[in-house]
């Protein structure tokens, strides 16, 4: 579903700056060789991604959900100089697709790239986080916040995508991934530790800031 008119998702992209070379082409690669490739964050996602961050200036940023590397590339932008992401997928066939991007992009020596079940590998990652993003399983959202949240300092960032789900959040019946993201942004929204603000960018993002 496009929550904008077609004319005008175009005009908003027109006024977005461009990607660059290397994230049109993981854009391309992505479309031409993997499955599911609506879940890439594409262009003004990426742009708005890469703009949180610079906002932010991030020391530490974890990703949950890297897919093939399209938003931890714009992610990075944003770090600080001597700054980490961290970044978890349970998908291993994407592996050589985005070790090679993170080459080409120029953060590997940035970025510390996990495979396996983000339930379990959060647990082992080492301090805290200024930036996280949670974009992997919509059933276990509640879940990865409630591992991140003691481990952001007051005045981090928590950004979370996907959280209209195509605007079924609204529907009287809903099926389990629906209910979970419906729940999901409730949950922060009666969390006094977050402030929180629901941006309806492509299929919606909710950004969470700690505030104690
Ligand atoms: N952030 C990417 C898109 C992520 S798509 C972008 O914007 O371009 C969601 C990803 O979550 C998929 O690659 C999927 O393999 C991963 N995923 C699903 N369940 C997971 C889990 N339990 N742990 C880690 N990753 C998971
Ligand atoms: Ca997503």
């Amino acid at each position: 579903m496009e929550f904008l008119p077609e004319a005008l998702e175009q005009y908003v992209e027109q006024h977005t700056s461009f990607e660059n070379e290397i994230l049109q082409q993981l854009n391309r690669e992505t479309h031409a060789k993997v499955m599911i490739p609506r879940m890439i964050s594409g262009h003004l996602q990426g742009r708005f991604l890469a703009m949180m961050s610079k906002m932010i200036a991030p020391k530490t940023i974890l990703e949950i959900g890297t897919y093939t590397g399209y938003s931890a590339i714009c992610l990075a932008e944003g770090l600080q100089q001597d700054g980490k992401l961290h970044t978890i997928d349970i998908n291993e066939e994407l592996e050589d697709l985005v070790r090679q991007y993170f080459d080409k992009a120029g953060i590997a020596d940035k970025t510390q790239y996990y495979i396996g079940n983000a339930l379990d590998i959060i647990p082992t990652l080492p301090g805290n986080f200024d930036l996280v993003f949670i974009d992997a399983d919509k059933i276990n959202y509640a879940n990865y916040y409630d591992l991140v949240i003691d481990r952001i300092s007051p005045g981090g960032y928590i950004l979370t995508d996907n959280v209209l789900w195509s605007g079924k959040v609204l529907d009287d019946k809903k099926d389990k991934d629906t209910a979970a993201i419906d729940a999901f942004n409730k949950k922060l929204m009666n969390d006094p530790r977050v402030e929180t603000v629901l941006v309806p960018i492509r299929d919606g993002i909710l950004i969470a800031r700690k505030t104690i």
